[in-house]
């Protein structure tokens, strides 16, 4: 911990980050932890699950908007990290994984958002989500991981992930360190093209849903993120259990 760290805040207006490391996870995947270039120990205050958009001017005449989800906990005030993964053909995505170095200035603005938890209103949190869909989720878990129970924090976190093979996970490291902190946080991983040990096997699925839900659908908010079709399915599969539409609630990052 940084003891020179302030009070976090949010700045208006497009704020510069300047990237402190560059951790590829894999070919694929690549991990930006900011801080804010003119105000390296004001921490940055936002929310698990919110995200930041950021201007490109490099690739043309127009600058290019890409938004990007906090994969970091506010709880980890030293710096803020993106984890981004590539889309084939995607111009920002392929940059951030090929050419990202450490010490780049990034313009961002944020943080923006309301795909979060509410304490007022949420029940105990089932998270689903495929691909680069887990980062608001990987956020929630880090940030609520150690105070599952306490006032502010939902008492019991599902995660149900899926991949496609264990070398495109996202996150994947913080994944396995979730997944031993509590008792109540329960972190499920199916691989669609890999069959793994001790892994469930297939795409996100309605009964991969019930079998962890186990007919308690009534206890839980339900939050998704991911390909379209996974998210259609799973909103249908919820309405049919009769989840009232407030405990659904859903990040397209398309
Ligand atoms: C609120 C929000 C939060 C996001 N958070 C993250 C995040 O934490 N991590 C992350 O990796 N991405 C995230 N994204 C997606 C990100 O903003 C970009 O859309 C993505 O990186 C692709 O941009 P690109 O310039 O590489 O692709 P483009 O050059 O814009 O697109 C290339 C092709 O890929 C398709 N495409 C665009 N985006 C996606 C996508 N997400 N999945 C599949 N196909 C796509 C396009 O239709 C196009 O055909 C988020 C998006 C939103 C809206």
């Amino acid at each position: 911990m940084n003891e020179n760290l302030k009070k976090p805040r949010i700045k208006r207006g497009w704020v510069s980050y300047e990237v402190i490391k560059v951790v590829k996870e894999n070919p694929n995947v690549v991990h930006a932890y900011m801080v804010d270039h003119e105000d390296r120990n004001v921490p940055f205050d936002y929310k698990a699950g919110q995200y930041l958009t950021i201007k490109f001017d490099q690739f043309g005449p127009r600058p290019l908007v890409r938004s990007y989800t906090m994969s970091s906990s506010p709880q980890q005030q030293d710096s803020i990290c993106l984890s981004v993964k590539r889309v084939e053909g995607g111009v920002v995505s392929t940059w951030f994984c090929d050419d990202l170095k450490e010490g780049m200035i990034l313009k961002a603005r944020g943080p923006i958002g309301k795909f979060c938890f509410d304490p007022s209103t949420d029940k105990d949190l089932f998270l689903i989500a495929a691909g680069s869909g887990v980062t608001p989720f990987v956020s929630m878990a880090r940030e609520y991981a150690n105070k599952l129970g306490s006032q502010g924090s939902p008492k019991k976190m599902h995660l149900l992930l899926g991949f496609q093979t264990p070398h495109d996970r996202v996150c994947g490291e913080d994944l396995d360190y979730l997944s031993d902190i509590h008792p109540n946080l329960k972190i499920h991983i199916t691989y669609s093209r890999q069959e793994v040990d001790s892994f469930m096997h297939g795409r996100i699925s309605k009964k991969m849903i019930d079998d962890i839900a186990k007919e308690s659908f009534q206890n839980f908010t339900f939050m998704t993120c991911g390909p379209v079709p996974m998210m259609d399915m799973v909103v249908e599969h919820l309405k049919s259990k009769k989840v009232e539409e407030q405990h659904i609630k859903l990040e397209s990052f398309v």
